[in-house]
């Protein structure tokens, strides 16, 4: 079944470790490495399965290799699970063996936090190998990604609009915000800075207080984020929203957040929303922010490096629309193709100059 598995999704490597001393069982997933190691984050969840386990590291991988692909980035795509409860089973032991194991696969993988993982732990992590990013800002790390990740989202909203509504501004036009955490309320003041109307909803309601109080924002229902009278849907909280249920109440003409995993079926609802006319930012490539926050400490941290990378994502989302126009295509199978051609045509490249191949040239003469 696990080969079977691994050969469907295209994955180079599957290793499992094991450190019985301490119950330490767990999966890293490198699914291409064309484009550099793969980099990606170590989730640790109560599994009720291995298998469950399995496949969402096999998953979530996968999705890394097209994002770092699609953000232009040199690394490929792996994930890291942990089965554990974050809660009860973390330690300082837990993690440096965790550590060990990553050091033992020589830099193939580069781990960092994810679900149920901390920065904390990644200073654990990093003290048995040196393939570990997410550290502390006073060991060299990048700090909160979530403001490259609102910043990328701005810019990607920003050009959605621009190929969308064919405007340059955001002056005057209104969008629904879901979610006001650490991407959400960063994002709200780009737009707010803007001059865009803002309606937006949190569970937590102290987040809408502040929002209210500090970017005017118009607080809305759970129910009135789908079908708001509004330019831009925001999805900034929670994956899966668009889906068969608030396909039919959306009234925007733009759907662009930083929530992973929007669609809950990537095709069907991506060739629903293109038929509504709907506009879709591919999750993946707006969100991309948070990755190349990282990437930026593999080659020692600098905010204004990362921030004039991360501008990039208003281009990558204008091309992706164009190819999506041109070829009549929903815009995250654009964006799939686009990441697969960078794949491509990079690992092309690399079938030159390869020692083997000098050396087998050289004994052709
Ligand atoms: P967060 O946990 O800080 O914020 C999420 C917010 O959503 C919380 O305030 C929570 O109360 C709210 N929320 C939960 N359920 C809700 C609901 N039903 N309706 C409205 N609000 C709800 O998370 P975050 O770091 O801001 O990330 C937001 C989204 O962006 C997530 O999907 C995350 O996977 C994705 N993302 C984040 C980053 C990053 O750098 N933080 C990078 C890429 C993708």
């Amino acid at each position: 079944m696990i080969f079977e598995e691994i050969i469907k999704r295209g994955h180079e490597q599957v290793s499992y470790f094991n450190d019985p001393t301490l119950g330490l069982k767990g999966i890293v997933a490198i699914h291409n490495t064309v484009l550099g190691p793969a980099l990606g984050g170590c989730r640790m969840w109560n599994y009720k399965s291995e298998e469950d386990a399995l496949i969402d590291v096999l998953r979530l991988s996968k999705g890394m290799t097209y994002k770092a692909a699609i953000a232009g980035l040199n690394l490929g795509g792996g994930k890291a699970v942990i089965i554990g409860d974050p809660k009860s089973d973390k330690s300082e032991e837990l993690f440096r063996s965790f550590g060990r194991f990553i050091e033992g696969l020589g830099g193939r993988y580069i781990t960092a936090e994810d679900v149920g993982t901390s920065i904390k732990d990644m200073d654990h992590v990093r003290m048995e190998t040196k393939y570990v990013t997410g550290i502390s800002k006073s060991f060299g790390g990048s700090g909160d990604p979530s403001l490259l990740t609102a910043f990328g989202t701005y810019l990607g909203i920003k050009a959605a609009v621009k190929f969308k509504l064919k405007k340059d501004s955001l002056e005057g036009l209104s969008i629904s915000v879901q979610g006001l955490g650490s991407v959400g309320m960063e994002l709200v003041k780009y737009l707010s800075n803007d001059g865009m109307k803002i309606f937006a909803y949190d569970i937590d309601e102290e987040l809408i207080s502040q929002a209210q109080e500090i970017y005017n924002v118009t607080k809305i229902s759970s129910d009135d984020i789908y079908n708001q009278d509004v330019d831009i849907y925001a999805p900034c909280a929670l994956g899966a929203t668009i889906n068969n249920q608030t396909i039919p109440l959306l009234k925007c003409s733009i759907v662009a957040g930083a929530a992973n995993n929007v669609l809950k079926d990537p095709k069907k609802h991506s060739e629903a929303l293109m038929k509504k006319g709907i506009l879709y930012a591919p999750d993946y490539a707006i969100n991309a922010g948070g990755l190349i926050n990282v990437y930026n400490e593999l080659e020692g941290y600098n905010r204004d490096r990362a921030f004039n990378q991360a501008e990039a994502i208003y281009d990558i989302l204008m091309d992706i629309f164009y190819k999506s126009e041109k070829e009549n295509i929903p815009t995250n199978v654009a964006s799939n193709r686009k990441a697969e051609e960078r794949i491509n045509k990079i690992a092309s490249l690399k079938s030159f100059y390869l020692p083997n191949r000098r050396k087998m040239i050289l004994k052709e003469r």
